[in-house]
């Protein structure tokens, strides 16, 4: 590993691009699992890879200490530019990912147009109900290779577009549609258990905080 930098001798040194409380901040094609880091805690010193990042979210991930688990630093995910400016200027991994990247994001381009044109946007679409009490469930379904969200009223599917994981305001759009369609009537929209991960992207506190009146 220790001539790994030398593959690479365009790319600029790694700069601490956020810097919290000592923490680095590495993007991620950059040599970070090359740089030495110090824990300012318990005095470790050493190199990190793939398995010291933890919390990743949509930005990045924690680096963590391998010793006393301490925050150490962060590697921010790249997006297309970072991806693009890394392979251009030499980085086996971004030349290599690049290719996959872009078609990623076409895809989830192509989802994102036809849950435009498919999705619900008027109560003209909902259909008459009898009933004097509606509750509606929220359900998650597997179709054709894709996730699609279900709304039902007892068995029968009143309407279904695709799901995009941890998307609440998406619910109470829907959910203010069936209110504003049935008026007074409108009882509830429940999200079965089968749906709840995908709802709140597996944080039980938006699941706790969902209202669903
Ligand atoms: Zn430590």
């Amino acid at each position: 590993m220790g001539n790994e930098t030398m593959k690479f001798p365009d790319s600029m040194p790694e700069e601490p691009i956020l810097n919290t409380a000592g923490n680095r901040g590495f993007k991620w094609y950059s040599n970070w699992q090359q740089e030495l880091l110090c824990c300012s805690r318990c005095g470790w010193v050493g190199t990190v890879g793939l398995d010291d990042l933890e919390d990743p979210s949509a930005c990045g991930a924690s680096i963590e200490c391998p010793q006393c688990h301490k925050r150490i630093g962060e590697v921010l995910f790249p997006n297309l530019r970072d991806a693009e400016e890394a392979a251009a200027q030499g980085n086996e991994e971004a030349i290599r990912e690049l290719p996959k990247f872009r078609e990623q994001l076409a895809h989830a381009q192509a989802r994102i147009d036809r849950f435009k044109q498919e999705k619900i946007e008027s109560v003209n679409q909902l259909p008459e109900l009898d009933g004097e009490m509606l509750g509606f469930t929220w359900d998650i379904v597997d179709a054709a290779g894709d996730k699609y969200q279900v709304i039902r009223l007892g068995d029968a599917e009143l309407w279904r577009e695709l799901a995009f994981f941890d998307n609440i305001p998406r619910f109470n759009q829907v959910k203010e549609l069936l209110r504003k369609k049935y008026g007074s009537r409108f009882k509830m929209l429940k999200p079965t258990e089968a749906s709840q991960e995908w709802l709140c992207g597996d944080n039980a506190g938006k699941l706790f905080r969902l209202e669903c009146t």
